[in-house]
């Protein structure tokens, strides 16, 4: 393995930030990474073995025990669960013959559980080899195995004809679908392609290109909000040797979808998104973080980025510009849902655990190799180049004052027609659920497990005058007022998924258990809040569920997702919503768990108990309000 060690890394000219790479076709040689491959790069590389180390196993997807020939990662979110993935399990189970988590004896398959794959609208799915399996059964995995023990090859055994549109390209050659349900500005085909750089960007300087996306009042579509014309102005104004424009393509928020349907079909006008940003803030280096579970997309994406060069769309001069020199590169990332937070991202794309910095210095100071660094989300460069195509004001003309444009909705769960709707900002909840045919519904998760699960009841945010219109004079609430509630930076701000529950699901036990495994999964465990109070919570939430929780652990839940909030990233700043929000708007199924045990809510009273002691000592203590 030494001599095809060293030939990969010269591949790579040596470039310990390459080391992701590098990883990856270790990985697609040899299947994993043991301890004296990691000796050997280390040596080749010039780093230590514990930098290596670190980076073999933070990562989902890299092995340093060897794994099978086929490996199965069969995803393991709500849709998934809601959709029958515990027979498919069982059913992988006993035809491999070993439990999940395992690798059979003769090498052959290896059964594990991954997070969301991008997949929400056909589920169960799994990823084997790199090659994602959608709408999977008990039936339909059993020919599946029997077919790969029969000899046929895995890319032979897709057992069925490729999803739509260019998910049948040669180049992808996926059974996966778009479900694009709803088309507006962004996803209309009223664009021919790279026509902005083509025929519009020379009309303009870069300060041009800046003022008109200030103007339009884009913000970042990843979930954060932050305004786009105001980033690119700041990354022109750090002075660096390079700049850097990273394409954020590691949508890894359960229920998310949207980002893989926009590469899957408009992939140039991502790219033509970033050229137009490296343009107006003066980069000349782009980089695509893709995430893992999209590789089947990189072929492809990488054909659109060479049909660009052969065109003068990247490159030098680009397009007769003088000294517009720019290309992107594309980073696979290997499976963390936090490198979705920027600095995460930039750790990984230099080769390192995905664990986000301390900030300040902002990525836009102090990036990618310590370079200026502009991060957008997918969504969003694509929808700068439809506005300098139209103009601000044309932008501006949808949506809401706060909130102009679209947004490109992933609805998954309890409804007819799940797939992408691109819908104004301002359009309420209501609407999205008569779109998608959603009946009987009891509560909508919006912008996935670190959003809202919100219900039609949201009584607790009301003013007591507010209530009384509510009542009937029955005295029933019956008001459905949080589904009137508008999509929008200033009243429910989202990244882009929705997942829709019926009344048939259990909230707590299904849906709140599910997201607080995810959050335990994928902390990186850098703040000692984000790596214990999600379990110690869940653990609280178990008790509960279990008919042996009282209240205090209710009021106690919400005080230590007070603590969370402390957290460095996102990740764990948003740990505990899944609980907070359901406690928030379901607050009647923890009292109704709670009931059982109402008698002993106040039998013990530890001001009362400690009382004596407090006296003696001359102390005044507050149990109670200690926090
Ligand atoms: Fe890591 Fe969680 Fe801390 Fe973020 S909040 S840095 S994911 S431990």
């Amino acid at each position: 393995m030494k001599e095809q060690i060293n030939q990969i890394v010269s591949k790579y000219d040596g470039d310990r930030s390459r080391l992701m790479d590098i990883l990856h076709d270790i990985h697609y040689k040899k299947g994993y990474v043991d301890e004296q491959d990691v000796k050997e790069l280390a040596d080749t590389l010039g780093v230590s073995v514990a930098e290596v180390n670190e980076t073999v196993s933070f990562y989902h997807f890299y092995s340093n025990k060897p794994r099978a020939r086929y490996n199965i990662y069969l995803n393991n979110s709500i849709t998934a669960i809601m959709n029958g993935r515990q027979l498919v399990k069982e059913a992988l189970e006993q035809l491999c013959g070993i439990p999940f988590g395992q690798v059979s004896e003769d090498g052959m398959f290896g059964l594990f559980d991954t997070s969301c794959i991008g997949m929400n609208g056909q589920e169960p799915a799994a990823i084997i080899n790199g090659i994602v399996f959608t709408n999977l059964t008990p039936y339909r995995v059993g020919k599946l195995i029997e077919e790969l023990k029969a000899g046929k090859e895995l890319e032979e055994a897709i057992y069925e004809s490729c999803g739509d549109g260019n998910n049948a390209d040669p180049d992808i050659h996926s059974m996966v679908y778009n479900h694009i349900r709803k088309r507006s500005i962004l996803l209309d085909r009223n664009y021919e392609r790279f026509e902005v750089l083509k025929n519009k960007l020379s009309n303009y300087s870069p300060q041009d290109i800046i003022q008109i996306i200030e103007d339009s009042n884009l913000r970042g579509r990843g979930g954060a909000g932050f305004p786009t014309g105001m980033k690119w102005r700041f990354g022109r104004l750090v002075e660096g040797e390079h700049r850097i424009i990273i394409c954020n393509a590691d949508e890894g928020e359960p229920g998310t979808f949207k980002d893989r349907v926009m590469l899957t079909e408009f992939a140039d006008l991502v790219f033509e998104g970033m050229v137009i940003a490296a343009y107006a803030t003066g980069a000349d280096i782009g980089l695509v973080y893709l995430r893992y579970e999209y590789k089947y997309l990189l072929k492809y994406l990488n054909r659109v980025l060479d049909e660009m060069r052969s065109e003068n769309l990247l490159g030098a001069n680009i397009r007769g510009v003088k000294d517009f020199n720019f290309d992107i590169r594309i980073q696979l990332g290997a499976g963390a849902y936090v490198c979705g937070e920027e600095s995460a991202l930039i750790e990984s794309l230099e080769g390192k655990r995905g664990e986000p910095r301390d900030k300040p210095p902002f990525p836009v100071e102090k990036g990618y190799q310590d370079y200026p660094t502009i991060v957008n989300n997918v969504e969003t460069l694509a929808s700068a180049v439809k506005i300098i195509k139209n103009g601000a004001e044309w932008y501006c003309g949808y949506g809401t004052k706060d909130s102009a444009g679209t947004k490109l909705i992933s609805i998954s769960g309890d409804c007819r027609f799940p797939g992408i709707y691109e819908v104004e900002w301002g359009t309420s909840i209501r609407e999205v659920l008569d779109m998608c045919g959603a009946d009987d519904v009891q509560a909508v998760q919006v912008g996935g497990p670190s959003g809202m699960l919100v219900g039609q009841r949201d009584f607790d945010n009301l003013t007591n005058s507010e209530l009384m219109k509510w009542y009937k004079p029955s005295g029933m609430m019956v008001a459905e007022k949080f589904f009137d509630r508008k999509l929008s930076y200033s009243d429910l701000p989202t990244g882009g998924s929705m997942i829709i529950f019926n009344n048939s699901r259990d909230l707590l036990h299904d849906v709140v258990m599910n997201f607080m495994d995810f959050f335990i999964e994928e902390s990186c465990g850098s703040c000692s809040t984000c790596r214990n109070l999600p379990l110690i919570m869940k653990k609280k939430l178990e008790k509960i569920i279990s008919g042996h929780g009282v209240r205090q652990d209710i009021d106690d839940l919400l005080s230590w997702g007070k603590i969370l909030k402390v957290s460095r990233c996102g990740l764990g700043q948003t740990a505990a919503n899944p609980i907070l929000t359901s406690i928030l708007n379901f607050r009647h199924l923890y009292e109704k768990h709670v009931q059982a045990m109402a008698d002993y809510d106040n039998l013990f009273d530890i001001n009362k108990s400690v009382e004596a002691a407090n006296k003696f000592v001359g102390r005044k203590a507050d149990f109670h309000h200690a926090n």
